[in-house]
């Protein structure tokens, strides 16, 4: 599988936002744009790490946006968008991946299928880079003085182009490289990293994404993606004691008579956990994610598949409002272990521990439970997302 590293740049001072803040770290219900931006590339299969460039004296608001999220140290920008872009470039130089996806960070409503899609396009044989836009749907004027038109530009193969930007990393490194000694008024020419891109003769597509894929330029458009609504899900699982001497609960190796029996590692209660936030966001179960019949989940740490369900919900714009879980047990004891378990499941669901809550609970020796053949869990995910 080649790699992608997306390079999100979020350097720009955004002039025409105003607010106490630079656009990409307003807040849009409550998340920072920047993290919502970083989430939907999280939930893309297909792009293996992520980099942000940011402006110098923007750490701390870097830091508060990405909290928890474990993205490596963020690369300071330089004074135009294509200077902050080569610096991220160079950054990723070292250990280079086969693409990069370069994106705007105040582009928050990207969705998942059209990067994937533009990654695809741009890894097309004799294919140097693709890039996401809309077709031109208005009529197109040309003015001259006070306004008036001189001409009707035909609309047709004219497109509004938008980021993710989708390169081979090698030819746009080379071609920001030969950028970077132009003059200043050839440089702002190129508004983009395709126009970099085609400078270099490098052979660059367009992909159709959506409107929806907005940037967001004024304080008017948070306002307006920010009506939320607030849903409540059920996720349920259960797995059977077989031989070991530890079992794995909410990520935390508890030791044990037995272990639990499954593929993955049989963490019951992650389990539950992701099928209660994939079903807030209507998205299927953990099996339809992660089959069981996919010999890559094998024993596989479960953190990633409730990770993955709450990255899809950040992609829609939504957040963990509450976790609150239920194992079903005779043995082992959970008491001891409530409150590794509760940093745990706050650790990778990336939420704050005052909105995790663990309870245990027997079935007075009744039941499957009861006779201690094995563990169920029950989970309840309480969620926010922007009303549809
Ligand atoms: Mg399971």
């Amino acid at each position: 599988m080649p790699t992608c590293t997306a390079l999100i740049v979020a350097a720009g001072r955004g002039s025409r936002f105003g607010g106490p803040l630079p656009k990409q770290y307003a807040l849009l219900n409550g998340q920072p744009v920047l993290r919502r931006t970083v989430l939907a590339y999280r939930a893309t299969p297909g792009i293996d790490a992520i980099r942000v460039v940011i402006a110098a004296g923007d750490e701390a608001h870097y830091e508060a946006a990405t909290r928890g999220l474990e993205l490596p140290h963020p690369v300071p920008g330089g004074v135009s968008r294509q200077q902050s872009v080569l610096k991220g470039l160079e950054a990723l130089s070292g250990d280079a991946p086969d693409f990069v996806a370069v994106h705007d960070a105040a582009r928050p409503f990207v969705r998942t299928e059209d990067i994937a899609a533009c990654l695809a396009a741009a890894a097309a044989k004799g294919i140097d880079g693709a890039v996401l836009g809309v077709p031109l749907a208005d009529t197109v004027k040309k003015t001259g003085s006070e306004g008036a038109i001189v001409e009707t530009v035909p609309r047709v193969n004219l497109w509004r182009a938008q980021t993710p930007q989708i390169f081979r990393f090698a030819p746009l490194l080379a071609a920001h490289r030969a950028a970077a000694s132009l003059a200043e008024a050839d440089a702002t020419a190129l508004t983009d990293d395709a126009a970099v891109a085609e400078r270099a003769g490098l052979k660059v597509v367009m992909v159709a994404g959506s409107d929806e894929n907005l940037k967001i330029t004024t304080a008017e458009d948070v306002a307006r993606a920010s009506a939320m609504e607030t849903r409540t899900a059920f996720g349920f699982d259960v797995h059977g004691f077989g031989p070991g001497n530890a079992v794995m609960l909410c990520g935390v190796a508890i030791p044990h008579t037995q272990t639990l029996a499954g593929h993955s590692d049989a963490d019951v209660a992650l389990h539950a956990l992701t099928d209660a936030v994939l079903g807030a966001i209507g998205a299927g179960d953990i099996g339809k994610h992660f089959p069981p019949s996919d010999p890559q989940w094998r024993g596989v740490s479960s953190d990633r598949f409730l990770r993955h369900a709450v990255d899809l919900l950040g992609a829609r714009g939504g957040r963990i409002l509450h976790l609150d879980l239920t194992l079903v047990c005779e043995a082992p004891r959970i008491g001891p272990h409530r409150e590794a378990m509760i940093s745990s499941i706050a650790r990778i669901a990336a939420v704050s521990p005052d909105r995790v809550s663990v309870k245990a609970t027997t079935t007075e020796g009744l039941g499957f439970t009861g006779r201690r053949e094995g563990i169920a869990a029950q989970a309840v995910a309480t969620v926010e997302i922007p009303r549809s």
